[in-house]
């Protein structure tokens, strides 16, 4: 059997908040508890939306939190040959092709799926005249996923139909998120993906590019994600605030309540290191809800 390789990769668009917390708990005790590293990937992909120092600030946090990663930190912001050799096999394979519509396009003339719309497919015959390509889509022609995730069960989608064409590189020279995390979770041997569950639906487009480019699947477990009483997820944008890294303790216990372990009501009490060793020796994925998503009141 292959040695476990987890991993925790936050998009630095702002300081780790509660809902990135769990996703890092999580992974991290998941590793740990099964003899495994657990690998940090900065998911720089897309300038515009990071905010200077968030990475460095996580990375602070993490280690205030008591969770040391194993290796170097891999950032994708300096991956971008490896994004474009992926992008060139697709190619070869004739998988890919250039798209010039627009949004507006789009939207007239797609039905809507299970994000945002569904492309029609009306440059995958070659671009019309005189257009030029805004992005590249791989084909998802005749492509149905399914996978048995360790916490939601099994779970099926036919991407041709729910999702359509995805883009994997944009014209403003991003890669997407879908291609940058298959190239990097094979790059970096990991084995197993725990993560927020507000990527479920994205984990059949990454499977069905690992079957592309041949590349090994992880296997994938996706933990309920904390959402607000308006039922938005805990972000920046919702003004989640940011973990306390001079006091981690109470949230490391929160985010532990929230994944249905059960610590000693004296914990918030005690330190990070006895909460890691009870953590260490009591972690349980079966007793993670089986849930996407599980409200949380403001003071997180
Ligand atoms: N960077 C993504 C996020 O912060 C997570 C990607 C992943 O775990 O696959 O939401």
């Amino acid at each position: 059997m292959k040695p476990y390789r987890g991993r925790f990769a936050p998009s630095p668009t702002g300081p780790l908040h509660f809902g990135s917390l769990v996703a890092a708990v999580g992974s991290y005790l998941e590793a740990k508890t099964r003899g495994g590293d657990w690998l940090v990937r900065i998911e720089d992909l897309d300038p515009p939306r990071e905010v200077p120092g968030a990475a460095d600030d996580i990375l602070r946090t993490l280690v205030a939190c008591g969770m040391t990663w194993d290796g170097a930190v891999v950032y994708q912001g300096t991956r971008g040959d490896a994004y474009h050799a992926a992008l060139h096999e697709l190619r070869q394979l004739n998988r890919i092709y250039p798209c010039a519509c627009s949004r507006r396009e789009i939207a007239d003339s797609a039905i809507s799926g299970i994000e945002g719309y569904v492309y029609p497919g009306t440059c995958r015959t070659g671009l019309p005249p005189g257009k030029v390509a805004r992005a590249l889509r791989v084909d998802t022609r005749g492509a149905a996923i399914e996978f048995d995730d360790a916490v939601q069960g099994r779970m099926a989608q036919n991407l041709e139909t729910e999702i359509g064409d995805f883009v994997l590189y944009r014209a403003d020279r991003v890669f997407a998120y879908q291609l940058a995390v298959v190239v990097d979770d094979a790059e970096q041997g990991i084995t197993h993906v725990v993560r927020g569950a507000d990527l479920i639906d994205s984990t059949a487009r990454q499977i069905y590019l690992q079957r592309l480019l041949g590349l090994p699947a992880p296997r994938y477990a996706h933990l309920p994600v904390a959402v607000n009483a308006d039922g938005e997820k805990l972000s920046k944008q919702t003004l989640a605030s940011p973990i306390d890294a001079d006091r981690p303790l109470p949230h490391l216990v929160q985010a532990l309540v929230f994944l249905g372990q059960q610590p000693p009501s004296d914990m918030a009490s005690s330190s990070t290191r006895a909460l890691w060793q009870w953590a260490l020796e009591n972690w349980r994925l079966e007793r993670v809800p089986k849930l996407l998503r599980i409200e949380v009141h403001k003071e997180h």
